[in-house]
């Protein structure tokens, strides 16, 4: 039978619908698509999807189980793998990694099997029927403290705890999650999906402190004098990188981890709320990766009038998620590319140095630029255009051009090596230049994905079971 060359679509909410509401945007397969999108699936000899994805997933392996109607079956094959399967459906960057590698993609020029709108299908299909309990395991007598309840500390744990570890996780926010709760917002990723998971590992028997952070509450000599016997660092990369442009420290002026956490954690988008954010106007939000497509998307949902992605370089090289960068053109976010930043205008009245409107952002102005040679990122080095300044009235911006791991279990630990962004320097193992200290995930390797933090963390536990047992 012929293979259908297109994907089958995935349903979403209307684009002029869902810019007015905080609901998901993408709704998900049903049955029937799922059956079909497996169908197209080759069940290919040498598995070049599973080489594709960074935790290795038995791709053909679970999808056959959908094409049989085996939906818990297939749920469990992906389980083996990966621990956060209804995560990464929605927000692995797919199409750069199993599909990408798929034959139907590779050989015959065809879309690629919908490979992160199955494993989402059937991770959702199992998180609402599954009435199967938790196994809790049988104590080791083992202590362990994780730092960090992102992807990588949640798998991390997850998986010693599986072995009889008594896993405590510290958090320094006040609800557990990482960056998958406060940096990615609920029209992505609904928190419930986030709060399910979390629930499922404290059921295992791990332990979530909340509001304690690591550097400050206590330190991980302080940890390993209350009995831990090895501690895995996964605090993520949570420092935002500023451009150094005039006018940067002018109200109105957020980084997009400031801004997403508002949103997200605080409640800013409710009336009154205690940590407010500025709504309306215009916002100029700058970067062109996944943080700035969330930073414009939730902008335009707290109502802005109108939201400009400025990135200096061209489509092309944009790195945000084609799904994501479709997904905000068709809600009306406007892309001004090959543009950049050079100076962030505020108010000012010399003449009454009182008026509440002194030091509001009016506006910022831009620089066009053209591609020139490849940089050592391969990418080609955008260059300014002399004489091409021009200004866009905003009354918010929004730098989302990367962040750093942050500083402070590195200032508060002895001996803890770190590399010159910041990232903490691990064996392929995850050991730190610590004894029993590891570490993973973007504290490592500075920004990077959800499933690259989630195998650090894989990695670590089983290099934490090795040396204690
Ligand atoms: P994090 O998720 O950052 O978690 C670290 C945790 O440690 C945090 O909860 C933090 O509060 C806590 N912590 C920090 N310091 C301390 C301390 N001293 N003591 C105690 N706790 C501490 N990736 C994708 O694959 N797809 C996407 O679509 C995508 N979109 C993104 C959108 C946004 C807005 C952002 C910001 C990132 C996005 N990413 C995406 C990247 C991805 O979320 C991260 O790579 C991943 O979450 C890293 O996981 P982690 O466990 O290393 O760290
Ligand atoms: Fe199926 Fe594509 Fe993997 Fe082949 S490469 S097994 S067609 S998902």
């Amino acid at each position: 039978m012929a293979v259908n060359p297109k994907k089958h679509e995935m349903p979403v909410q209307a684009p002029d619908v869902r810019a007015h509401n905080f609901q998901e945007v993408a709704l998900g397969y049903t049955l029937e698509i799922a059956t079909e999108e497996a169908k197209r699936c080759l069940n290919c000899k040498n598995r070049p999807c599973v080489e594709g994805c960074p935790v290795n997933i038995a791709i053909p392996d679970f999808i056959t189980q959908i094409k049989l109607g085996h939906l818990e079956e297939a749920y469990q094959v992906i389980h083996q793998s990966s621990s956060l399967p209804a995560v990464c459906g929605r927000v692995c960057p797919q199409e750069t990694q199993c599909e990408s590698q798929c034959t139907l993609h590779v050989r015959a020029k065809m879309d690629p099997v919908g490979i992160g709108r199955l494993e989402r299908f059937v991770a959702d299909w199992h998180n609402e029927h599954a009435t199967e309990k938790t196994h809790v395991p049988e104590a080791n007598g083992h202590k362990v403290a994780v730092i960090g309840a992102g992807p990588s500390g949640l798998t991390c744990a997850g998986d010693l705890a599986k072995k009889g570890y008594a896993v405590t996780i510290y958090e320094a926010l006040h609800t557990a999650g990482g960056v998958l709760v406060y940096g990615i917002p609920e029209f992505r990723l609904p928190k419930r999906i986030v709060a399910k998971e979390v629930e499922t590992l404290k059921e295992l028997g791990v332990q979530v402190e909340t509001n304690v952070i690591i550097g400050k509450t206590l330190t991980i000599d302080e940890l390993f004098e209350m009995g831990f016997e090895a501690v895995f660092i996964g605090s993520g990369a949570g420092l935002p990188n500023f451009m150094n442009i005039p006018g940067e420290a002018l109200k109105g002026v957020y980084s997009a981890n400031e801004f997403l956490t508002r949103s997200n954690l605080m409640k800013a988008y409710q009336e009154n709320p205690t940590t407010p954010i500025m709504k309306g106007g215009n916002v100029a939000v700058v970067g062109g990766g996944n943080v700035a497509m969330d930073a414009a998307r939730t902008a335009l949902r707290l109502g802005a009038g109108h939201v400009y992605i400025i990135y200096r370089r061209s489509m092309e090289e944009l790195p945000a998620r084609r799904e994501e960068v479709e997904h905000a053109q068709e809600e009306g976010i406007d892309f001004r590319l090959l543009n950049n930043p050079v100076e962030i205008l505020g108010y000012n009245n010399p003449e009454n140095p009182r008026d509440p409107r002194n030091g509001f952002v009016t506006g910022i102005r831009c620089i066009r630029m053209e591609l020139g040679e490849p940089d050592a990122s391969g990418r080609r080095r955008p260059v300014e255009v002399p004489g091409s300044e021009f200004e866009l009235p905003v009354d918010t911006v929004i730098i989302a051009i990367g962040t750093s791991p942050n500083p402070l279990i590195k200032s508060t630990t002895e001996g803890l090596e770190v590399n010159r962004r910041g990232g903490i320097v691990i064996r392929e193992d995850g050991l730190t230049s610590r004894e029993h200290v590891y570490a993973g995930g973007d504290a490592v390797t500075g920004a990077a994905t959800v499933i690259s933090a989630m195998g650090a963390g894989k990695v670590a536990a089983r290099a934490i079971d090795a040396s204690l047992s």
